[in-house]
């Protein structure tokens, strides 16, 4: 290789390198807000099951009470009957009256039966309640974890940016003329990736081909687009 040559190789290693912490840096920086983003939904869906069982149990409550409602109601139709039989005017009226009192006993039996299981029922769907309300506070702890972890990540993270970003700036100083323009196109369309080191006889960037012409030139010196991805290559080491 030519002095030329390694001077280019070594400035596009270092512009590599810069940017592939960059982005890593900025990736975590976006890390913050979506992770974030993510918990925040967690504790939406957790409130929302929460809702459903809130309603689901407050539903249950009801129909337990209503069902109590009938067994009174019943055991009054009982009593009243019973009293009724006292004043019965024939054996006629006396039986019906006894047919019914038998009738309501078999009913108030199933209500009470019914009723206690929804007693149960209601008493297991507050359990489930609290399980949803405990499902809720874990997950807005680990919202505010993370929220309070990132803080604590995110000025740092923000410095070592402006650190690597100037210093990335430095080094692109150190580009001259044509380069410098075709660095700066390929960086204005390719961003982070606009360079890609050849790595045996391939691009780093897409995995492609690079022929040996294109690697010879490489070698003399000249700047050479992967025909693929259209990423500026460099040898990653010096061969
Ligand atoms: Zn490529």
């Amino acid at each position: 290789m030519t002095s030329q040559t390694d001077k280019h190789s070594d400035i596009f290693r270092r512009l590599h390198g810069l940017h592939q912490v960059l982005e890593e840096l900025r990736g975590r920086m976006m890390k913050g807000p979506r992770l974030a983003q993510a918990y925040a939904r967690q504790v939406q869906q957790a409130e929302q099951v929460l809702e459903s069982a809130r309603k689901a149990h407050q539903d249950l409550k009801m129909v337990a009470h209503r069902k109590q409602m009938d067994y009174d109601q019943k055991l009054a139709d009982i009593q009243r009957r019973k009293s009724q039989l006292m004043q019965a005017k024939d054996n006629r009226e006396y039986q019906v009256l006894k047919d019914q009192i038998a009738a309501d006993e078999m009913a108030a039996s199933v209500l009470a039966d019914e009723a206690l299981e929804l007693m149960d029922r209601a008493e297991a769907s507050t359990r489930s309640v609290a399980e949803c309300e405990e499902k809720v506070a874990a997950a807005k702890r680990q919202a505010e974890q993370w929220s309070e972890e990132f803080s604590r990540q995110e000025p740092t993270i923000r410095a070592e940016i402006e650190r690597v970003e100037s210093e990335l700036r430095r080094a692109e100083s150190m580009l001259a003329g044509d380069v410098r323009e075709m660095y700066q196109r390929v960086v204005r369309l390719k961003g982070s990736s606009a360079l890609a080191p050849v790595r045996g006889e391939f691009c780093g960037g897409c995995n492609q081909h690079v022929p040996l012409n294109m690697r010879s030139k490489l070698k003399l010196g000249e700047y050479v687009y992967c025909h693929s991805c259209g990423r500026m290559l460099f040898y990653a080491e010096e061969e």
